[in-house]
């Protein structure tokens, strides 16, 4: 059966949730082989074969950690000449992005980003993307060379389909240009315990009506009776009432979770692009007619101050 890529997006071992999905999507073209780079790669073996590689590339090396994405590309280039697979499939995440489109240069082929599903075809995988602010939904085939596909997070389930998950090493040498950016400083992001913005499952957000920073307990409290990512509008960001790191939008991150609760936003345009994606819409807003409310699945006019709280202690109940 034909072979299919999978860049391995881990944390010192720890399989990120992204790249169990990208397996899922994997399955549906062909035998998924992963490929796992840098420290505690060969950690990622026993996930990765839960959900279905049959192999798993490893490699690890200083340059990966000291210096940008090259060495990962160079890497990632070794695979592909091992295995010649008929796609190769990478989380989009802002460093895998660049990793897939300097793949793409490199071997000629074309690249689709930021695909939110994925199925075989007979020319080829055929990728689904929402575009012009998730108004439309166009799917299309990379008709030059191998495919280099990048998949939005909470495109596909999780799903367990053991598999050998081979280890293997993988030899890779470093072109002249691996070491061109050199990493002069790290900074750990202060951890707010809560699951990372683009990937959860679930995203509270808050805008302009939450009307403060301190009031933005309210939002926060929702999220953590849900296990939910914080998201903010730009004019609560604009306002200083929450980080730009959790700005959702045209300009802030965009996310596709299971469930996108919105409280006091309106819904203008360039939120709506990086939320609309979201598998069930929920908002809250004082306002009727605000625009929030064309797209939810499940609207409620009310204030939030009144209404979140309720929420929240709902949950909390019905968690026991
Ligand atoms: C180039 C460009 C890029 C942009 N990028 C982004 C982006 O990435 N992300 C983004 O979000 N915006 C972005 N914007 C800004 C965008 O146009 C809107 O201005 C912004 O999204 C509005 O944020 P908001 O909905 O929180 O505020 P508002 O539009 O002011 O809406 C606040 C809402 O809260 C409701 N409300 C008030 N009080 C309460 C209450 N107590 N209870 C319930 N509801 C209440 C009001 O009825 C209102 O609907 C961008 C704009 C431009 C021009």
């Amino acid at each position: 059966m034909a072979e299919v890529l999978v860049y391995v997006d881990h944390v010192d071992g720890a399989v990120r949730k992204p790249t169990l999905e990208l397996l899922t999507l994997a399955r549906r073209i062909g035998e998924p082989v992963a490929v796992a780079l840098g420290k505690g790669a060969e950690d990622t073996a026993a996930a990765l074969a839960e959900h279905g590689a049959v192999k798993v590339l490893t490699a690890d090396a200083p340059e990966f950690a000291d210096y940008l994405v090259v060495p990962k590309v160079d890497a990632l280039q070794a695979a592909y000449d091992a295995v010649s697979p008929v796609a190769v499939l990478v989380p989009s995440s802002v460093e895998a992005k660049e990793i897939a489109a300097r793949l793409a240069v490199r071997i000629g082929s074309g690249i689709i980003t930021d695909a939110v599903d994925l199925e075989a075809g007979d020319e080829g995988p055929v990728a689904t993307q929402a575009v012009f602010a998730a108004s439309y939904t166009t799917k299309s085939r990379v008709s030059k060379g191998t495919p280099v596909i990048t998949v939005k997070p909470n495109s596909a389930p999780v799903e367990a389909a053991p598999a050998a998950g081979a280890v293997e090493a993988l030899t890779v040498s470093f072109g002249e240009t691996a070491t061109g950016t050199k990493v002069v400083a790290r900074t750990p992001r202060e951890s707010t315990g809560r699951p990372e913005l683009t990937e959860a499952a679930i995203v509270v957000s808050g805008g302009r009506g939450v009307n403060g920073a301190d009031n933005f307990h309210v939002i926060e409290s929702l999220a953590d009776s849900l296990g939910a990512a914080v998201g903010a509008s730009r004019a609560a960001v604009d306002a200083g009432w929450y980080p730009h790191s959790n700005q959702v939008g045209q300009t802030g991150k965009s996310v596709s979770p299971q469930l996108y609760i919105a409280s006091g936003i309106s819904g203008a345009i360039q939120h709506r692009a990086g939320m609309q994606t979201s598998k069930t819409i929920v908002a809250i807003n004082k306002d009727a007619e605000a625009p929030i409310f064309d797209l939810v699945d499940y609207g409620v006019v009310g204030d939030l101050f009144e209404v979140v709280p309720q929420l929240t202690a709902e949950v909390q109940a019905r968690k026991g």
